[in-house]
Formats: C-alpha cells, sequence, structure tokens
C-alpha cells in the first residue's frame, strides 16, 4: 500500500465529494445533537461498580500553574497529549458501589456549579436506574468542591436525602477551622466559604472517619495526603478483587502521571503531593492494580505501568459489554 500523507489524503477525500452524484439518496436521518449517557458499569468480586460522569471543566492555566518546572516542559507535555497551551482537561468522574447490602457513592460530582458542561451525575444516575434516594452511604475523599458540591443542588437542598454522610476527619478539622479560613489567601477563602455553606446545616447526617478506617464492608479509606490535609482514596474489595480508587492523586494522566514530579497550584502541601503520588502509583504499578482516577479520562478506570522515564502511564480498561 503506498504512503499516504495528509494531503493525499484531503485530496482524496475532495475528490470523492466531486464524485458523489448530486441528489443521491444520503439518508436524512436526523442528527441526535447530544451525547448518550456517561455511565460505565463493572465488577469487583460480587459488588456492582457504576462509573458516572459528571461532566468536563476546562480549567484556565497559566504560567504558574506547576509550581516546580519552568511553563515551557508544561506546554511540551500539553502538545504530547493534544491538549492546548491554556486550559487543561479536568473531566469528573464519581463512581457508585452496590455492595449488595449498601448502595455507596464515593464523591458526589459538581452539582452543576462549577462549569455549564458538567453536573450530569443526577442525569446519569437515572440512566443507570438508579435513583437519588437510594444512596445510602456517601463517602468524601477530600473538600474541593468538585467533590462535594453534588451533596446539594444550586439551591442548597440535598440531592440524596437518605445518604449519611462520611468525611475525613482530618480534612473536616483542616477546613472547617476558622483560623485557618482567616489565615488563607484572598483566593483560598471561597473554597472555605463553599464548605461552610455544604455541612453547616447538615452536620446532623455527616459523621467524620479516620483514614485507614473500613467505611463500609469492603470500602477501607487510605490516607493520602498532600492534596489537602486529609485528602484520602479507597480500597475496594469483593472476593479476591480490588480497585484502588485514587481521587486526586493525580489530576489529567496525561499530564501528571508522566511527570509524577509536578507539583500543581492547587495542591495545598506540595512535596506531599508528590510523596503520596509515588506511594500509591508505585504500588499499584507494581501489583497490577485496577485503577480508577476522578480526573481520568471517562470511564476513568483503567491500569499504571512504570515506564523507563519514571513516570507512569495510564492503560484504559476495554469496554465491557457484558458484565
Ligand atoms: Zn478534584
Amino acid at each position: 500500500m503506498p504512503n499516504l500523507s495528509r494531503r493525499d489524503l484531503l485530496a482524496g477525500s475532495a475528490l470523492a465529494a466531486l464524485a458523489a452524484p448530486s441528489g443521491s439518496a444520503i439518508a436524512a436521518t436526523p442528527d441526535a445533537g447530544k451525547q448518550s449517557p456517561g455511565i460505565y458499569r463493572y465488577r469487583i468480586g460480587t459488588f456492582e461498580l457504576t462509573a458516572l460522569y459528571d461532566g468536563i471543566w476546562y480549567r484556565p492555566i497559566t504560567d504558574t500553574f506547576i509550581r516546580n518546572v519552568p511553563f515551557a516542559e508544561v506546554e511540551h507535555a500539553l502538545d504530547a497529549a493534544f491538549m492546548p497551551h491554556d486550559k487543561l482537561a479536568t473531566p469528573f468522574t464519581t463512581l457508585a458501589v452496590n455492595t449488595g447490602k449498601k448502595l455507596v457513592l464515593l464523591d458526589t460530582g459538581t452539582g452543576g456549579q462549577i462549569s455549564p458542561t458538567a453536573g450530569m451525575v443526577v442525569d446519569n444516575l437515572a440512566a443507570a436506574g438508579i435513583a437519588p434516594k437510594d444512596v445510602d452511604l456517601i463517602v468524601i475523599s477530600h473538600f474541593h468542591p468538585d467533590h462535594i458540591n453534588g451533596i446539594k443542588d444550586k439551591d442548597n437542598n440535598l440531592i440524596f436525602p437518605n445518604a449519611e454522610i462520611m468525611v475525613p476527619g482530618p480534612e473536616w478539622a483542616f477546613w472547617m477551622d476558622d483560623a485557618n479560613m482567616n489565615a488563607a489567601l484572598p483566593g483560598m477563602r471561597a473554597t472555605f466559604l463553599n464548605q461552610r455553606r455544604i455541612f453547616s446545616d447538615i452536620t446532623r447526617k455527616v459523621t467524620h472517619y479516620d483514614p485507614g478506617q473500613e467505611v463500609a464492608p469492603g470500602i477501607v479509606t487510605l490516607p493520602a495526603p498532600g492534596h489537602t490535609p486529609g485528602h484520602t482514596v479507597f480500597a475496594v474489595h469483593s472476593g479476591s478483587e480490588s480497585l484502588m480508587v485514587l481521587s486526586d492523586t493525580a489530576q489529567h494522566p496525561a499530564v501528571f502521571a508522566r511527570h509524577p514530579e509536578w507539583q500543581a497550584a492547587f495542591d495545598v502541601d506540595g512535596h506531599q503531593t508528590i510523596a503520596t503520588r509515588k506511594r500509591l502509583f508505585d504500588r499499584a504499578a507494581a501489583d497490577r492494580m485496577l485503577v480508577t482516577g476522578y480526573h481520568f479520562p471517562f470511564p476513568a478506570c483503567g491500569h499504571l505501568i512504570k515506564t523507563a522515564s519514571g513516570g507512569y502511564e495510564h492503560v484504559p480498561v476495554e469496554w465491557q459489554s457484558r458484565l
């Protein structure tokens, strides 16, 4: 087969268009005009998991986005990942775990309060046949708004009326401390105020867990501080199978798995973030564990392999039509 250049291909498609007889019967099916539901099911042992796509935010970035490398290096990585230089693709995927006894939601999405292109968890739950009232337990990884805002709608009403809410104790201790809020840089103040909006009138529904604790049979929390002081990841175990839920240990893997030493401006403690990331990624790669990341491209699960350059590559799962 001859080598075809891009120019040859473009010329070829132009020729094909010319060759199509005018008035030929091209099917007049109307465009769907919208995406299909963002749900993906898989099993861990006897547990049925449903990845629920909440949408995507294109986070504006500048040359201060990564603290510890020159922006030219960041631009090189963005080019390699086919990403623009001024925004970071930030998809959101929450995970529902049906243990057979409890329906557990790990983080809640944006509640439609971060970006007009996100806020689809409830629609996707409906597409998955799950009613918000059926969620028994919400377990929060950390207190950034893209993880907690889906507890409530824009009008401050609970979206999951029957769910107990479990939050990491160290996360609550840091963010709900008014002295920390008053000492924070002005840009962080909105984060503290948002947490008070979400939690202050529902404290009776909220319990605090110690990272390390099992919050439901088969769902173990693990401390993963750095991104925030109480940032937590989860191990889901059933039978002989396991999944590591990496939360925000790394955001988009094309940037932060390939460059695990990069400290993003949004990490509260950059050095601790990196130590946590390498510890968890090394373990996942060595044990060939299935992992999911909250900001990985949908369906957000796959495996991590360690590369010769000292980074990691995310290998997405294959779509499974049958469970
Ligand atoms: Zn996040």
